[in-house]
């Protein structure tokens, strides 16, 4: 071979590996933290996810969906150097929750796996309990006496269930949790129904909030008219998956959110939604 036809090979080599790196930093620089709160909530169908990054990086995973699909989120929403998750939060231990769990346990350094106080003996949550405890996470309880300060900027208010929980229904006990920055706030309900709704707002605790995830994907039984009117939010987010047998989102629960001028966002007509805070 001619040493000019070498040369230019070695050039088109040099240009496809430049470009390759470039590439690979453009992905790696939009995920960098940037100073903001960041939410995504994954689009894992019929279930909650939902992965917030602090201004300073931490990384905070409130439910894992009903598959793995939130595990293949997690590998574009976080740089490929990142192999550490500081809290996961299971709002409460139904399978369209927690089901990518144990795999982020075994892939992830996770700090800290926070549970509401509720008793589960089914397969499927004892075995994330074992895999936690093999893999040396920490169980937290979550204490609403106790909210977490990640000291950038973002809390993480932990509302409820109070310890004892107070109802029979896991879903009413789900971890209610309200994250602020700056002068913004999401509030995370998991699948409390109207019941839980009627019980935390008796007990005075103050839900107001920017941002809303709606309870339960969407279901008649939650988002009662008195819930909104306390949370008083300027989005509503419904994470829930195409064509779903349970009806939802349910069209009473869509007209409450119309009727108190609430706009709706959901994951079953975006696919993924990300909230800048
Ligand atoms: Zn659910």
């Amino acid at each position: 071979m001619r040493k000019s036809a070498l040369h230019r090979r070695a050039f088109a080599a040099a240009c496809v590996i430049l470009l390759a790196a470039t590439l690979i930093l453009v992905r790696e620089h939009t995920r960098i933290p940037d100073g903001h709160m960041t939410v995504r909530f994954f689009d894992v169908g019929q279930g909650d996810s939902a992965l917030l990054v602090s201004p300073s990086g931490k990384t905070v995973l409130i439910d894992s969906g009903p598959d793995l699909s939130a595990l293949e989120a997690l590998g574009t929403a976080l740089p490929l150097s990142k192999k550490s998750i500081d809290l996961l939060i299971l709002s409460h231990p139904d399978p369209d929750h927690f089901t990518a769990f144990p795999e982020v346990l075994r892939r992830f350094r996770v700090g800290a796996l926070m549970l509401p106080d509720v008793r589960n003996d089914e397969t499927p949550y004892l075995s994330l309990l074992a895999i936690a405890k093999e893999q040396g996470v920490p169980l937290v309880p979550a204490d609403p006496h106790r909210d977490l300060d990640l000291k950038d900027g973002v809390t993480l208010d932990i509302l409820w269930p109070p310890d004892p929980a107070p109802l029979a229904e896991d879903n009413d006990n789900s971890i209610v949790l309200r994250a602020a920055f700056g002068t913004g706030s999401i509030l995370f309900t998991g699948d409390l129904s109207v019941k839980g709704e009627e019980v935390l707002l008796a007990s005075g605790i103050d839900v107001s909030a920017h941002v809303l995830k709606v309870g339960h994907h969407g279901s008649r039984f939650s988002s009662s008219d008195a819930f909104l009117a306390a949370v008083h939010p300027r989005l509503a987010v419904i994470s829930v998956g195409k064509d779903n047998h349970y009806g939802h989102p349910n069209p009473e629960t869509l007209g409450r959110l119309e009727k108190a001028g609430i706009p709706v966002r959901s994951t079953m007509g975006e696919g993924e939604i990300d909230l800048i805070f």
